[in-house]
């Protein structure tokens, strides 16, 4: 998720734009444009090694592909016959090997290609659900014949449980487990600093309203840049609370389910008053913190401050990870523990108990920012030995998020929502003075994440890495869809 690559060039981007906002428009552009040419060349480069195989079917040819380094104590009893053009397959006792044009052999174990067969039979293509029964499945299940086609790897399956399946060479090589073919990223994220001023991200609310077209620009902006405004929005809370539904339904919390609140401490939260907040992520006390929210400024009169903060989370933490490395270590090890105790009926921490860490990773890969130190509970779980060093790299972190490099401020008004990725993307506040009515909503990472992969399917399918996202969709949905 979090390249180097985007992350140094777009940072330089933004630093050598003293730029006009032309600059980092075009920088931006450039980015999306590079991120999206690296895509389609990764995606034609895939297609061209499952079905451009370019290699005459001599076995002798065959001979001088790569052997599979599985135990060749026995040589394949059944041999593929390598059809023109196609990778060229093999059985041993155990495992099916594939052998791509890259050299590479893919081993794929019998029970776990039968435990996989997607035809109708094996698998519902409307519900996605698999109706083979598992368990049915002898663990010493052997194929009596693959065959290299066109379409993908054909299996027959013994005469005991008389069946085909057929396998695409993209999912296979999408699926690979041994060895794991990691497939290129399909999202890039864009980090910005407080430049992205000069050019937010921004799409008109006819757009999102008039159709899927629009909100999946929208719901595009939010994953590249982790928020994404929203200009023409009529300023009433009805037609904000439609605008929150065209991405999913509300998450409901303490707080309520649509919120339209202002500087009375109705709820017992500092949000709720007109002190300043500094950055931060919203319910780290939560197990699964909100993962989106929508902003919208319905009224500021009678007054002056009162302007929004976004930081990149992700940016602020590349900077730490360069500049302060085990200060980055620190902070994405110790689990930190939080409260939401404000309201007289809740009483709110994570589980597990301990919390969990301010940058949170699933291989090597940044996905989560959880950062409230107003919300944070006792350290207690620190080891004696770290306690002064894990200040040191809060302070170090803090220091970075308030830098007038990371801040990004800007004030809100009527008319212009604003759509917040709180897995990334932290907010704060300004002071104010003065009657300030704000309204919106959470919405559930999960359900974010559902709808965005819905409007991948439908308008850039290409995305699916798979030439048999077409092919075999039903109402537009795919069996070979990746996320499956
Ligand atoms: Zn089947």
């Amino acid at each position: 998720m979090l390249r180097a690559g985007t992350s140094s060039s777009v940072r330089s981007c933004l630093a050598r734009g003293k730029g006009t906002a032309q600059a980092l428009r075009t920088c931006l552009q450039e980015r999306c444009a590079t991120s999206q040419k690296r895509r389609a060349n990764a995606i034609a480069e895939r297609s061209l090694h499952s079905t451009i195989f370019s290699r005459p079917a001599s076995s002798a040819t065959a001979l001088s592909r790569p052997q599979p380094p599985a135990p060749q104590h026995e040589q394949p009893p059944h041999v593929l016959k390598p059809s023109l053009d196609l990778p060229i397959s093999s059985i041993d006792e155990r495992k099916v090997a594939v052998g791509w044009d890259t050299g590479t052999w893919s081993r794929y174990h019998h029970v776990w290609l039968r435990d996989h067969c997607r035809c109708p039979e094996c698998f519902h293509p409307i519900t996605k659900q698999r109706l083979l029964n598992t368990f049915d499945i002898p663990p010493d299940i052997k194929p009596v014949q693959v065959t290299s086609k066109s379409e993908g790897l054909e299996v027959k399956w013994p005469s005991s449980q008389p069946h085909t399946s057929l396998y695409p060479w993209s999912w296979l090589r999408q699926n690979s487990y041994d060895p794991p073919l990691a497939p290129p990223q399909t999202i890039e994220n864009i980090l910005w600093g407080s430049k992205i001023q000069q050019a937010p991200p921004t799409v008109l609310y006819e757009d999102i309203m008039a159709g899927d077209e629009g909100l999946f620009k929208w719901l595009s902006s939010v994953d590249h840049f982790g928020f994404c405004f929203v200009t023409g929005v009529p300023p009433t809370a009805e037609a904000t609370e439609e605008l929150v539904n065209r991405v999913a339904f509300i998450r409901e919390t303490q707080y309520g389910r649509f919120w339209d609140f202002t500087s009375d401490l109705a709820k017992g939260d500092t949000a709720y008053t007109t002190m300043a907040l500094g950055a931060h992520t919203d319910t780290t006390y939560f197990t699964d913190p909100c993962g989106l929210q929508l902003f919208h400024l319905l009224e500021h009169s009678n007054g002056t401050g009162g302007a929004t903060l976004l930081v990149d989370g992700f940016y602020v933490a590349s900077i730490l990870k360069e500049l302060h490395p085990s200060a980055y270590e620190i902070l994405s090890r110790v689990p930190v523990p939080a409260h939401a105790a404000g309201e007289p009926s809740a009483l709110f921490t994570p589980a597990p108990k301990t919390g969990y860490p301010v940058l949170r990773h699933q291989d090597g890969e940044l996905f989560q920012v959880r950062w409230n130190n107003d919300d944070r509970s006792v350290m207690r779980g620190l080891e004696p030995a770290l306690v002064e060093e894990w200040y040191d790299a809060i302070r170090k972190w803090h220091k970075l998020l308030t830098s007038a490099d990371s801040e990004y401020w800007v004030q809100l008004s009527p008319g212009t929502a604003v759509l917040v990725d709180n897995h990334r993307v932290l907010h704060g506040r300004s002071a104010f003075t003065g009657k300030r009515r704000m309204c919106g909503a959470y919405l559930g990472m999960d359900e974010y994440r559902s709808k965005l992969a819905v409007l991948t399917e439908k308008y850039m399918p290409s995305a699916l890495e798979s030439e048999f996202a077409q092919q075999s969709s039903v109402n537009g949905r795919s069996i070979w869809n990746p996320l499956l």
